[in-house]
């Protein structure tokens, strides 16, 4: 316990920075609507500074509030203090996870996950079928007993085959002007795989060489949130070495902004180590580095749902691709909160989390969307159940899938 106590308090330094101001209230998506103080970051860092000051005996149930946290960042970004909120979260779940052990059975998946990438890709035609019988028996609540909240879920499938097992390699353009390596992440891997190729191909056609990694190695930040820094650590690195064996590459092309993050800052922070070749976002790579003029033109109304981990800075450019470059009647959204998706947070407080995208959901009806635009795969993922359970005809999908429409004619 001492050792415990010990190293929660190497955060003390970063959690003395909170001036307990509050600001972080208004932005917090859990306390703007449960209203508890253990919903937010000021009341998180008090609590575990209780548990170091010997002040709280019950140190488990801490974890239970420093776990509910969808871990979108939203309140480091509005801090005025500059407190790292992110790097305490997930130091804190680690530090925790020390009493509160995760179940054997939950380890080893999370291992296997991580560990053997060749054999989660092995195994996407078993999870294919496995999931399309199993989406079925979810929308009938058979696994209430086991797993309550999984009913009524609507699932994105996963594909027979991996990403990476079809597309691995390089693909070379003509009148080659760059080369980029494509780092497609675990959810376009086995997902949403119609993204990839619409990447690959669109970055062939403006002059892009692409370098397609064989093995999808997982950005690692799954078990970050599990409280297994030293496993994410590892998976970092395991990605920048791969990125480093390609000869030429000038950007790591992501189109999920939480890869993206556990590559870059987040994964240098905890790493130490900095990549040498640029992370970047693919529309940020197609309006800023090939600032390209393609125009669309589809008749049809849409919205963006941003991202939390998307950089605030560059929301225009989405906004911008999806005005300019597609041409569509764009309608704002007023609910610009986060989704609710938080990865583990949406199994483990699925009714919770899914309230957020509901909400998204009446509005998109509200303003009669055709579109959801989002560039991220979990809000992706997050925002087509909730449209599905509302019974709306809207697609959500990446912008960059209306570019491909158009270029492959
Ligand atoms: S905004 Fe920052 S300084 Fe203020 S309470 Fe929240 S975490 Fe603490
Ligand atoms: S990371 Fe998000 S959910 Fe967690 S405390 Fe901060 S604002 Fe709230």
């Amino acid at each position: 316990m001492n050792d415990i106590i010990k190293e929660l308090a190497e955060l003390e330094e970063m959690m003395l920075q909170c001036m307990k101001c509050g600001t972080c209230q208004h932005d917090c998506p859990l306390y703007r609507t449960d209203r508890k103080e253990s919903s937010v970051a000021r009341g998180k860092i008090s609590l575990i500074q209780m548990v170091y000051d010997g002040k709280l005996e019950e140190t488990a149930n801490i974890l239970k509030h420093v776990d509910k946290c969808l871990l979108c960042g939203r309140c480091k970004n509005v801090c005025p203090s500059g407190v790292k909120t992110d790097e305490i979260f997930l130091k804190a779940r680690e530090v925790l996870r020390k009493i509160n052990k995760m179940p054997g059975w939950q380890k080893m998946i999370l291992k296997t996950a991580m560990d053997k990438p060749e054999l989660m890709a092995k195994m996407a035609p078993l999870m294919h079928i496995g999931l399309k019988f199993g989406s079925k028996k979810i929308k009938e609540d058979i696994y209430k007993p086991f797993l309550p909240g999984m009913g009524g879920r609507s699932v994105v499938g996963i594909k027979s085959k991996a990403f990476a097992k079809e597309f691995g390699g390089f693909h070379k353009a003509e009148n080659e002007r760059m080369k980029v390596i494509f780092y497609p992440g675990c959810a376009v891997n086995l997902i949403f795989t119609d993204w990839g190729k619409a990447i690959v191909e669109i970055l062939k056609y403006y002059g892009v060489s692409v370098f397609v990694p064989e093995t999808n190695i997982c950005c690692g930040i799954p078990a970050a949130t599990m409280g297994e820094l030293e496993l994410y650590k590892k998976k970092v690195n395991e990605n920048l070495d791969m990125f480093e064996s390609f000869d030429g590459a000038e950007h790591v092309i992501t189109c999920c902004p939480t890869c993206k993050y556990g590559l870059s800052e987040m994964g240098e922070k905890q790493t130490g180590r900095a990549g040498r070749i640029p992370v970047t976002d693919i529309l940020v790579f197609l309006k800023e580095v090939l600032k390209i003029e393609e125009k669309v033109e589809l008749e049809e109304t849409a919205t963006i749902h941003f991202p939390c981990h998307y950089e605030k800075d560059k929301h225009g450019v989405v906004e911008e691709f999806v005005t300019e470059n597609i041409g569509s009647d764009y309608k704002k959204l007023t609910n610009q909160s986060c989704c609710g998706f938080g990865g583990t947070f949406n199994i483990k407080y699925y009714e919770r989390s899914s309230g957020f995208a509901d909400s998204k959901a009446d509005e998109f009806q509200e303003k009669q969307v055709e579109k959801v635009y989002t560039p991220c795969p979990g809000c992706s993922l997050q925002l087509n159940d909730a449209a599905a359970k509302e019974g709306l005809d809207v697609v959500v999908t990446h912008p960059v899938i209306s570019l491909y429409n158009k270029i492959k004619g």
